[in-house]
């Protein structure tokens, strides 16, 4: 059996008559820049998040990099984040020319360490960027408040993590923003690159609104030295169609996560662990295993596809030598790139698939 990692076209399949129709109104319209859809949808997932604001750009790096740029934080500012995600929650620190210092992570959820951060804040620091990682929220309680009591704002990198909730409250709505992807791979994926900021804060949301054109608020009035990312038109229109089934799909992916909970649950495998008062949503569902490099070939024999993040800590990454950290310094996002790796996960998996996987890995542990 052939097991893919997620299927994009099966999800297309279901929604296909929408999704041209959609694409087709835009080119009908010809608005393609900052049209109708754009602005609809930034209401839409403001409404959704619980906040006042959402700013679309082009992407979720863009995201990020116009938050961090709106704060102000750049030459010889200090942001501290995760080593544990995908390297765009560290690169954008570094392309405003700030220094990202990272924090360890906690050895269950895999999510930034709030202790951790404490230990690495300075007079420097300028924000802090809890990413939620595989679809689950960080500790924000505990991250909130560390950031009251030293007065650094917190950009939630929620790229993965749309519709993730921590105590009944949505993923975004705690920090002084919240950043979104819709890269075709996220929980709310488009057909190319998009992404949104949400916030409370009007000066804030003004700021990024003026970044992502050019720096201007009226059309060539360049106020600021700016940027040019816009949420696209088409994409807008396409993720509008999607957004209105992510709680089933969030649902979906929550369901097929219990599956393989069940399925695994005598095993050696260690499993995602939901904590109380957290919605997970699965953006991946990941595993640790002793063994890891044997146990994903062998799936790859049998036809199963796995990916594995991040098989390198940020804060060990070549393009990082300069900020001399070494092996040890932040041993357990160390020990968990060892170990983890995702398994076949997305709303339309189908059930058969997901007991042959868990078949494969218990054949794996058999044949030792
Ligand atoms: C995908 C992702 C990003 C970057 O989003 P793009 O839309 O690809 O620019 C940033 N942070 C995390 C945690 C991500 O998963």
């Amino acid at each position: 059996m052939k097991v893919k990692l997620l299927d994009l076209k099966a999800q297309y399949k279901n929604i296909e008559k929408e999704i041209d129709e959609a694409i087709k109104d835009v080119l009908e319209s010809t608005q393609f820049i900052m049209g109708p859809n754009v602005k609809e949808l930034e209401k839409e997932i403001a409404d959704f998040t619980g906040v006042k604001y959402g700013i679309g750009v082009a992407n979720g790096t863009d995201s990020l990099m116009l938050t961090l740029k709106a704060l102000g934080v750049g030459s010889g500012d200090e942001v501290i984040t995760t080593p544990f995600t995908f390297f765009a929650s560290a690169e954008v620190t570094s392309v405003l020319g700030a220094i990202p210092v990272f924090a360890d992570i906690d050895k269950n959820t895999y999510c930034i360490d709030p202790k951790s951060i404490e230990e690495k804040i300075t007079e420097k620091t300028k924000a802090i960027i809890p990413v939620h990682i595989f679809g689950q929220m960080c500790d924000m309680d505990s991250i909130m408040d560390i950031a009251k009591r030293h007065n650094i704002p917190v950009i939630e990198d929620a790229c993965q993590a749309i519709g993730a909730e921590y105590k009944g409250k949505k993923a975004g709505s705690f920090g002084v923003a919240g950043c979104y992807s819709f890269f075709p791979t996220k929980n709310l994926g488009c057909y190319g690159d998009g992404g949104m900021i949400v916030t409370n804060d009007q000066d804030l949301a003004e700021k990024i609104k003026m970044l992502r054109v050019h720096g201007s608020k009226v059309k060539y009035h360049h106020e600021v030295i700016g940027y040019n990312s816009r949420l696209d038109e088409i994409q807008a229109a396409i993720l509008r169609v999607k957004f209105k089934y992510l709680n089933k799909y969030n649902e979906l992916r929550r369901e097929k996560a219990k599956i393989y909970n069940e399925l695994l649950k005598d095993t050696p495998v260690v499993l995602p662990v939901e904590e109380k008062n957290y919605k997970h949503i699965y953006h991946q569902y990941s595993i640790c295993v002793e063994k890891r490099d044997d146990m994903v070939s062998y799936l790859k024999n049998k036809g199963v596809a796995t990916s594995i993040y991040y098989p390198i800590p940020v804060h060990l990454l070549k393009v990082y030598e300069n900020l001399a950290y070494k092996k040890g310094d932040l041993p357990v996002t160390e020990n968990i790139c060892e170990r983890v790796f995702a398994l076949p996960m997305y709303p339309e998996l189908p059930i058969e698939q997901q007991e042959y996987v868990v078949s494969c890995i218990k054949e794996f542990y058999n044949n030792k």
